[in-house]
């Protein structure tokens, strides 16, 4: 990057991760060109809850979530679209999850964890009377609508100067150069946020890595009949054996076996219940988890009725579903981010769970630093 003109930074996906290295590309004040295959803003970054769920993160992830906090923060007030910080609330059900819940408490402090008994809890959230045994209000935590935040933030990028080539695929990238489907394309950096489909553009990388894609029934429904609204994101127990911060706690292993014990066929389907809830009363609701490389489209029916099975145990209502959708994203063993660097000037920035609302912000900004694009 050398020389008086404006480095330019071309960027491979227009997911979270690359609308997230755009943005901040273009504040630093460099020349940016997205790359996307599809027409419009249309992978997980749209599929998820917009769960921005800061508190359950730990280590790597929890930086880059405070992180892309601030970030979410700030380009929903410039980019124009709502982002919520009504915190979320966790549900307990039995007492070694609100024991989990108090571990959490303790190493965190009021400040990101507020415990409620089992009346303020029902007070809080809408869940059936006796469902639940207390529970934690998590303040720091944000929301985001998911099919209206990434698309309005690729708008608002566009209108701001960063070049956006849809229906453009790349086919391969190097130093300098990303070769596309509509001819090269000359950079400075490459920042690759092609998620999953890393595996078609950077076999190797994606390989090493045992980057492989992670399946999920998801669904949008409609309560039946609901007093009054859900706050925010509610997480539950189910919740608090995958993230890594609720996961470290020494309760875990309990509640992981009462769940195990509870419900064999839910944790078969290695599910998470958890809810957001829509500007137009609806809820988003998942999830389940299958593991391959590819991911066939077929859902097997049985884990939707697995997740609605829990939900109507959970709420005070029956509910109508609005959408069944599969959602994907990318998975590797051990690892929560796959950054590399395949070639001098080529950025790999991938977020391997299922956590990149949460953290991509952060990681993008964290790859351009590392890529030597500052501001
Ligand atoms: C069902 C579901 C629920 C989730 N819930 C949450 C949640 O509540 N909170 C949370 O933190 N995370 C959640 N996640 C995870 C989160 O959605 C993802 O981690 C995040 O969206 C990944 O962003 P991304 O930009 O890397 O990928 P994507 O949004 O998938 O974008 C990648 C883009 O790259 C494009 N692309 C790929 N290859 C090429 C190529 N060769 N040329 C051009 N373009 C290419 C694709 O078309 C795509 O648009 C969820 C995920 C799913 C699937």
């Amino acid at each position: 990057m050398t020389g008086t003109r404006s480095p330019h930074v071309v960027i491979v996906g227009a997911g979270v991760v690359g609308l997230g290295a755009a943005a901040e590309a273009h504040r630093r004040g460099h020349r940016v060109t997205v790359v996307e295959q599809a027409a419009s803003v249309i992978g997980s970054s749209v599929q998820n809850f917009g769960h921005v769920g800061v508190t359950a993160q730990a280590g790597q992830a929890r930086r880059y979530a405070l992180a892309a906090r601030e970030r979410w923060l700030a380009l929903g007030a410039a980019a124009g679209f709502p982002v919520s910080t009504t915190g979320t609330h966790v549900v307990a059900r039995t007492e070694a999850e609100l024991r989990l819940l108090g571990e959490l408490h303790a190493e965190r402090g009021d400040d990101e964890v507020r415990l409620l008994d089992a009346d303020r809890t029902r007070a809080a959230v809408p869940v059936r009377p006796g469902a639940v045994v207390g529970g934690a209000h998590l303040p720091l935590d944000l929301q985001v609508a998911p099919r209206v935040a990434a698309p309005a933030l690729a708008g608002w990028l566009e209108r701001q100067g960063v070049t956006f080539r849809w229906r453009t695929a790349a086919r391969a990238v190097g130093p300098g150069r990303v070769e596309t489907t509509a001819g090269p394309v000359d950079a400075d950096v490459v920042v690759v946020a092609a998620h999953h489909d890393l595996d078609r553009l950077l076999p190797d990388v994606a390989t090493e890595a045992g980057l492989r894609r992670c399946r999920l029934h998801m669904l949008r429904v409609r309560p039946a009949s609901s007093p009054r609204p859900f706050p925010g994101p509610l997480l539950t127990g189910w919740s608090m054996v995958r993230y890594e911060a609720l996961a470290a706690c020494p309760s875990a292993d309990d509640v992981a076996r009462e769940l195990a014990a509870a419900d064999p066929e839910a944790a078969a389907w290695d599910v998470n219940l958890m809810l957001t809830p829509q500007a137009d009363g609806t809820l988003i609701v998942g999830d389940t988890h299958v593991r391959d490389v590819d991911a066939p489209v077929f859902q097997d029916e049985a884990g939707n009725t697995v997740l609605l099975r829990l939900l109507t145990d959970l709420l005070d209502t029956g509910v109508d579903v609005v959408e069944r959708w599969q959602g994907t994203y990318a998975t590797a063993p051990g690892r929560e981010f796959l950054v590399a660097e395949p070639a001098p000037g080529v950025h790999v920035a991938t977020v391997t769970t299922g956590i990149g609302m949460t953290t991509g912000l952060g990681l993008a900004a964290d790859v351009l630093d590392r890529a030597g694009v500052t501001g």
